[in-house]
């Protein structure tokens, strides 16, 4: 994420050789497409028009495979980044077919272990084992004979059936609909692993679909920028913003190690050192309500951010110490159930007069009403709320807010007054 914002990055378009008056010898042509489409949705979109496709991972929250003339095999690296760290993949047309193709070979990797998953593409590819090409009829169909006019692209569309229980009817919660499309080579073999979510009604893979292991990778092989179907750009966004939604309670342990922290000087006093790091996106956010909070007439600031699992053990051991077990279970996670091992989670106070105050102190009240009115403006949530306990597991903590990334997800949860584990 930049700023908040998620980074959709998008891959270049290849061709075979220099055709003649053909749109993707431009290796940018489809990300110069897609980069308003994006940033319409509330995104960023970046080429990654650099012949090394890794040195954007730590940029990009979800990609987009393009179309274009050839499956250029280079680009399986980024499948390193998108299974690995649970990124999401839209693959439109040929992109389709790149992400079909990709678990093809990893499929075939299984009795080659020798060979690397490019020889296999290689080798496989000479016999067409992946894909196949329209006969004449389909062609008509799916290509409308590749006229470059939009005009009759648009009217030009064909019928999808959509299955349910799939990324797709999530998309459209509809199981027919109409789509562009400008393809004259299509699916044909299909792994182990992948689902087709959708068909033609001459029985053409539309769509397929990797779910395995919490993974988001969809595959369509329409055109939805045709006809301004912002759809799957916009799911695409969505499930990016998964990892920030993540359920950390007494039933689900932290285990994601893979946010990055910042150190945060706070102006609260007594903060010790360790508890003062916060989760890059979320000081962002933090730092925008501070300021929110302080033209509205309240010096808020960090009481306690990121806690290390050692921490957290000891401030509930401390807890049940001197309040007893009953009193620790309600207020304290055990190690590794802490919202705060994420980095995500932030405890505030606020100084009034001079003097700082915390947790229940009445001098707070307006403050944490000002608080939970303005908090999801800028992505956080309320996490303990009062009459939820049963729910959360946790008495009502006015003070402790929860960063989930999307601000339209923390609108939601704090105006129809929810928690996280009810979305
Ligand atoms: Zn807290």
């Amino acid at each position: 994420m930049l700023k908040n914002k998620i980074v959709v990055g998008i891959l270049p378009t290849y061709n075979y050789k220099n055709e003649e008056n053909s749109p993707y010898n431009d290796i940018a042509y489809f990300v110069r497409m897609y980069e308003e489409k994006i940033k319409e949705c509330g995104a960023i979109a970046i080429g990654l028009l650099n012949n090394d496709i890794s040195i954007y991972k730590d940029i990009c929250d979800a990609y987009i495979w393009p179309g274009g003339k050839v499956i250029h095999k280079e680009l399986y690296v980024v499948f390193d980044d998108i299974l690995k760290n649970k990124k999401p993949l839209l693959g439109i047309c040929l992109g389709s077919q790149a992400i079909a193709t990709f678990f093809n070979v990893l499929e075939d990797q299984v009795n080659n272990p020798n060979l690397s998953l490019i020889e296999i593409y290689d080798s496989n590819k000479m016999d067409d084992l992946y894909l196949k090409k329209l006969d004449n009829d389909s062609l008509t169909l799916h290509s409308n004979n590749l006229t470059k006019d939009i005009k009759s692209i648009n009217n030009a569309k064909h019928e999808i059936n959509i299955k349910k229980n799939t990324f797709m009817y999530d998309i459209y919660k509809e199981t027919k609909i109409s789509v562009v499309s400008l393809h004259s080579y299509a699916i044909a073999r299909i792994s182990k692993d992948i689902i087709v979510s959708s068909l033609s009604n001459d029985n053409i893979i539309e769509s397929i679909e990797y779910k395995k292991d919490n993974n988001h990778i969809l595959g369509i092989q329409y055109h939805p920028e045709v006809n301004n179907d912002y759809k799957p750009f916009i799911w695409l966004i969505e499930q990016a913003y998964n990892k920030y939604k993540l359920i950390i309670n007494k039933d689900n342990k932290f285990t994601n190690n893979s946010f990055k922290l910042i150190n945060y000087t706070s102006n609260y006093p007594n903060i010790s050192d360790n508890e003062s790091f916060i989760e890059e996106q979320t000081l962002y956010a933090f730092l925008k309500l501070k300021d929110k909070m302080l033209d509205l007439g309240f010096i808020m600031d960090l009481q306690s951010g990121y806690r290390s699992k050692i921490l957290q053990e000891k401030i509930f051991n401390d807890t049940k110490k001197e309040k007893g077990i009953k009193h620790a279970n309600m207020f304290v996670a055990k190690p590794g159930y802490s919202e705060h091992q994420s980095g995500l989670a932030v405890d505030v106070c606020a100084c009034i007069n001079g003097k700082w105050y915390i947790e229940f102190a009445k001098e707070l009240d307006i403050f944490y009403k000002v608080l939970h009115k303005y908090c999801a403006d800028y992505g956080f949530i309320l996490r303990y709320k009062k009459n939820k306990e049963d729910i959360t597991g946790y008495a009502y903590e006015p003070w402790h807010l929860r960063y989930v990334g999307s601000i339209s997800l923390a609108k939601k949860i704090m105006e129809k007054d929810l928690v996280l584990e009810e979305i």
